[in-house]
């Protein structure tokens, strides 16, 4: 039995004549830009969440970028972020010019830990009355030469963030709340949307994610007008009025057809979610007496959406190629700790500087998961596993 690890085939075929109809309507009426598929979806988006307003972009990075850009963050600022979390959290602020400061991850939660944020803080941050904190609201001291203005939570894996936490030290610290809300559409901490619980929310619309377009798009979610207005602004060259430029914004928006494949599978997201939900459920019960793996746990305040289903299993790469034989597909997510990448390397930090993180990079495997899983394909995953640690 082959598995893929989404399968988003099936999933067109159940929603295709709805886009195909909204395909024409965009066609007809040559709106590509901005049109009024984008501002449908836009409202649709924000009733779905719960939230004032949602701003419609090109991509989740995009998204990331211009909250930040909008809460006056860049270069002389440090922002807060979970050490394991997709390349692109890190990759806003230093796009912005900020500097990233990574901290290491809760291992039940797999997300940023608030205990070793406010120690973080408390070590090197806090105000020891010499003077350097530069406003009043924030008490914070500058480290490495720039000065802690916002922490940025990832719901990872589709998982929410202590977001009462998180924004109790925001709160203590005059820190923004910028939600990285990319891996976790539909998801609810307390009964709440996660992407409507700090200043603002980005998400993605890769065509992976929980709610996935048929090319790149984004979104800022926010209850803040003033906020709302900048990023629109922003995104379209700066201008509310086209040629009236009143700040040097860019060219990020969300595409009319993109937006229309948006609005006929956001109705379909809560049931796609639950889907996802009970896989889960069905692959704890089918490990569970396989001591080798460890399934992953949800606080019961909050509702996991599953984005991936995230595995710590003993021996991973041979468990791994065992299942790539098997026709399984499982993925890696992440194999290498942002602050080992390359790419960061001038941040300065050793191995071992997130000791959580990089364990979880040597034996987190994602098992397949997506709405249109079968019952029998979970079932014959966990025979797999078993089978495999079976037979050492
Ligand atoms: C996908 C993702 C992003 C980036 O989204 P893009 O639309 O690909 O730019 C950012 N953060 C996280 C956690 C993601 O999973």
């Amino acid at each position: 039995m082959k598995v893929p690890f989404l399968d988003l085939k099936t999933q067109f075929k159940t929603i295709e004549a709805d886009v195909r109809a909204r395909w024409e309507d965009v066609l007809a009426n040559t709106s590509f830009i901005l049109g009024p598929a984008v501002r449908e979806f836009e409202q649709e988006f924000a009733g779905f969440l719960g939230c004032k307003h949602v701003v419609g972009l090109g991509s989740g990075l995009a998204a990331l970028e211009l909250a930040l850009r909008t809460l006056d963050i860049g270069p002389g600022s440090a922002v807060l972020l979970p050490a394991n979390t997709f390349i692109a959290t890190a990759l806003a602020v230093s796009g912005v010019g900020a500097t990233p400061i990574l901290i290491d991850m809760d291992p039940r939660t797999y997300n940023i830990d608030p205990a070793k944020l406010t120690r973080f803080i408390e070590q090197h941050c806090q105000d020891d009355g010499s003077a350097l904190s530069v406003s009043n609201s924030c008490p914070l001291v500058s480290i490495r030469g720039s000065l802690p203005r916002a922490i940025m939570p990832v719901h990872l894996f589709g998982q929410p963030t202590d977001m009462d936490e998180i924004l109790a030290i925001a709160a203590r610290y005059g820190l923004r709340v910028i939600e990285d809300a990319c891996q976790s559409h539909g998801a609810r901490y307390k009964g709440r949307r996660t992407g409507t619980l700090g200043d603002m929310a980005a998400f993605s619309f890769y065509p992976g994610k929980n709610l996935g377009a048929y090319g790149d798009g984004g979104a800022v979610a926010t209850n803040d007008d003033a906020l709302a207005e900048q990023i629109a602004m922003c995104r379209n060259y700066g201008s509310k009025k086209k040629y009236y430029h009143e700040i040097a914004g860019t060219n990020s928006r969300l595409d009319s057809l993109q937006a229309a494949v948006l609005s006929a599978k956001l109705p379909h997201l809560d049931e796609w979610n639950a889907a996802r939900r009970r896989h889960a459920e069905r692959y704890a019960a089918g490990l569970a007496d396989c001591p080798q793996v460890a399934c992953p746990v949800t606080a019961a305040d909050r509702d996991h959406v599953f984005h991936l289903y995230v595995v710590r299993a003993e021996r991973r790469d041979a468990l791994q190629a065992y299942l790539s034989e098997r026709e399984i597909s499982t993925g890696l997510h992440y194999p290498i700790p942002i602050h080992l990448t390359d790419a960061y390397r001038d941040l300065g930090y050793q191995e071992g500087a997130f000791p959580e993180t990089e364990r979880a990079a040597q034996d987190m495997l994602s098992l397949p998961m997506c709405a249109e899983l079968t019952d029998a394909q979970v079932d014959y995953v966990c025979e797999c596993i078993q089978a495999f640690y079976a037979g050492e």
